[in-house]
């Protein structure tokens, strides 16, 4: 295997993957209520496009791989996809980030198939709330997936939740599921660049990690496997830990591993650019790999120092990047 290195001699192995921009939720801060337009059935890559360029991007330096969408879930025979890049090196670390809502007539045949962990997006323990939140949602089949991944042998399983105020009410709750079950709690800042909401709707991680202080002394902690750019910390009695990713006030840029590909087949060098490369015409243009492999190079090497401070707009919303 080759390597994957940025111009700011970051080494790249990291590849989050939206397998669909369709979502069975309606989240808020993600989402107007009518949804975005939809992508054409045939301008998604196809499965076996997918397996392709992974076979490509695997060779040249990636060794893990996110799923993510829109909800990833929606999108049928999932597990086909996950056995395929099983397959095509056993050891690449396969995740998932699902709102879990079909999580639980799912979880065992993704592990089956090869899928290490998961991350389920629960960004309220109060029903009414996240019904709110997610606008359609029921909180208790999220729930059930979660259950599902732990029986299924997911692992670690982390449940994502983005910061917005009423989470203020909510930390006790969160306090005690780390309590009850073997997961960790990841607090993520509300990005507004790729977000529906302005930025006056921002809460700082650190805000939220002062305000948990309330439950217990909190330790810094190893990280989970998986851990990302977030820090980890244990509160007294618990099972799972409370990680903090803070995008916004302290960016973890000089850190990033990641490329990204949406599921039209654009190459996002970083989530916040506007810069795109078209993986998908060169895919569909020619069965030669060599092209591919430039093309995946000529996107690294656009891959920006840092963010840039949230000044322009991502051009995408999130459920279309892939988060
Ligand atoms: N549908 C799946 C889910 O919700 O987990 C996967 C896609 S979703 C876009 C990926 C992650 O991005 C979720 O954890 C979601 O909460 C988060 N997210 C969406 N919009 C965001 C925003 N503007 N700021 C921060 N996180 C956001
Ligand atoms: Fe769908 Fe995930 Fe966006 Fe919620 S955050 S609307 S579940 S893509």
């Amino acid at each position: 295997m080759t390597s994957l290195i940025d111009p700011y001699s970051r080494q790249i192995d990291y590849l989050r993957l939206a397998v669909t921009d369709r979502c069975n939720l309606r989240c808020v801060y993600c989402m107007p209520p009518e949804g975005v337009p939809h992508l054409r059935h045939e301008d998604i890559l196809t499965y076996e496009e997918i397996v392709r360029f992974l076979r490509i991007a695997v060779q040249a330096g990636i060794s893990k791989v996110r799923l993510t969408g829109g909800e990833p879930l929606v999108r049928k025979d999932l597990d086909y996809l996950i056995r395929e890049i099983s397959a095509l090196r056993p050891d690449v670390d396969i995740s998932l980030t699902t709102n879990g809502i079909l999580l639980a007539q799912q979880a065992e045949g993704l592990a089956a198939a090869g899928l290490k962990r998961v991350n389920v997006s629960i960004d309220s323990l109060d029903p009414d709330t996240y019904r709110r939140i997610t606008r359609t949602g029921d909180l208790a089949k999220a729930l059930a997936g979660v259950e599902a991944a732990l029986d299924a042998g997911l692992e670690p399983v982390k449940i994502n939740v983005v910061v917005l105020e009423h989470l203020y009410d909510e930390l006790e709750g969160f306090a005690d599921l780390i309590r009850r079950l073997p997961v960790h709690v990841r607090f993520i800042e509300y990005m507004s660049p790729c977000g529906v909401f302005d930025s006056s709707y921002y809460v700082s991680a650190e805000e939220v990690k002062n305000r948990l202080a309330a439950f217990g002394k909190l330790e810094s902690s190893e990280p989970p496997v998986g851990a990302g750019p977030a820090r980890y910390f244990s509160l007294p009695g618990t099972r799972g830990k409370m990680g903090f990713i803070s995008p916004v006030s302290s960016h973890f840029c000089p850190e990033c591993n990641r490329l990204r590909l949406t599921a039209d087949g654009k190459m996002r060098p970083c989530l916040f650019s506007q810069d795109e490369d078209d993986m998908r015409e060169i895919l569909r243009g020619s069965g030669d790999d060599a092209p591919v492999l430039e093309a995946i190079r000529l996107s690294l090497s656009k891959k920006p120092r840092d963010h840039g401070g949230f000044t322009e707009p991502s051009g995408r919303k999130m459920s279309q990047i892939g988060g």
